[in-house]
């Protein structure tokens, strides 16, 4: 009766600091570690990734310092992409065929954001990776995320957190009595006043009923447990 339901496609999201490894740029170690995780789960589950860009720039940083908003979060989101080109390289490297799609055309990097195409690519067994955000200022690629796992009908979106393995009662830096939760609805987010992800994001999910995993990226193999739908991290849902 214990038996979890099988996965069939799920949606993961590599925040930009997993791939800096805490510093600007790409760490090629991690990444190529990132991407083996992810190629132990291929014929397993389809797999579909968003990817952030805050080890380059974020929009609101910049614009704080002095920048155009929309020029600054166009920055950002180009550097997701160069995030994708690093993952699709070394998944490529571990053996996996992969699709990087892009929300802002750019042909000779990537393929356009189509829905459809993307579907497809992963019945084929293919990774696809999506770049660009959604394409539009003011947004954040937790956001995208969720419209994405919607879009693609992923069973679930899969949030890798650095430095944190799921979601505490508070602040487990802050507060010693800070306790983990194994699973936690929307509304009891929102109750405790829990930020997993922003407004527009937690929205999303919780209107379509869209199941989300928190979980830590430091374990080891934390990524292809969560992808193959072990128990790990908090699990929230509406
Ligand atoms: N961004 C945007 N629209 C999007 C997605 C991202 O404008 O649809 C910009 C925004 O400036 C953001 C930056 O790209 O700060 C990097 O994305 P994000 O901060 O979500 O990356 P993460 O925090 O996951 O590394």
């Amino acid at each position: 009766a214990d038996v979890l339901p099988k996965r069939r496609r799920v949606l993961l999201k590599l925040s930009g600091e997993v791939f800096g490894g805490g510093k600007l740029g790409v760490d090629p170690d991690t990444v190529r570690g990132i991407a083996k995780q992810i190629a132990a789960t291929v014929g397993e589950v389809e797999v579909a990734i968003v990817v952030g860009g805050g080890n380059f720039f974020r929009g609101a940083e910049l614009s704080q310092s002095g920048m155009d908003r929309s020029r600054a979060d166009y920055m950002g989101m180009l550097g997701t992409v160069m995030n994708c080109l690093a993952l699709q390289d070394f998944l490529e490297q571990a053996g996996v065929d992969t699709r990087v799609q892009s929300a802002i055309t750019m042909g000779q990097v990537a393929e356009a954001y189509i829905p459809r195409r993307a579907i497809r690519h992963m019945e084929k067994g293919r990774v696809v990776i999506f770049g660009a955000g959604a394409g539009l200022p003011y947004f954040s690629t937790d956001t995208v995320a969720a419209q994405r796992a919607l879009e693609v009908h992923a069973d679930v979106v899969l949030m890798a957190k650095n430095g944190v393995d799921g979601v505490y009662t508070a602040d487990p830096k802050k507060d010693p009595q800070a306790q983990k939760l194994d699973t936690l609805t929307y509304d009891d987010a929102m109750r405790r006043n829990i930020r997993v992800m922003d407004q527009t994001a937690f929205s999303l999910c919780k209107d379509y009923k869209l199941s989300m995993v928190v979980f830590g990226m430091e374990g080891e193999g934390n990524v292809t447990r969560a992808i193959l739908g072990e128990k790990i991290g908090t699990a929230v849902s509406a």
